[in-house]
């Protein structure tokens, strides 16, 4: 018995419709682990057979709200804390980390215009 068998004797769907919403999940979990990142989420124009409120502009992946949530929470809190471990560092050099931090930025804004 595969899976598809066990999860058509358990919900009472057909085969072919387990089938079909277990392929679609493989493809949708394809797509969001193959994304580059940061997935951006938007919510999704038309609900479909799978929790799929929002959907990546990325990669065309699609999550729950409740995910995307809770994704943009972790990408919030990661980017807080990379913040805090550059500040530090700017610190330990003598700096005002604020200052510095403008200063690093001027001069990739600069080197941006001399490479593009
Ligand atoms: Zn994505």
């Amino acid at each position: 018995m595969n899976v598809v068998e066990v999860l058509s004797n358990i919900s009472g769907i057909d085969r072919k419709q387990v089938k079909s919403i277990f392929e679609e999940v493989l493809a949708n979990n394809k797509l969001i682990n193959g994304c580059p990142g940061p997935h951006i989420f938007t919510i999704a124009a038309g609900r479909r057979k799978i929790a799929d409120d929002s959907i990546c502009e990325v990669c065309g992946g699609r999550i729950s709200s409740s995910d995307k949530s809770w994704y943009e929470k972790g990408l919030a809190h990661g980017r807080g804390e990379m913040k805090g471990k550059i500040m530090a560092i700017l610190a330990e050099f003598g700096e005002d980390p604020e200052t510095a931090l403008a200063c690093i930025g001027e001069l990739v804004s600069d080197a941006r215009e001399q490479i593009f």
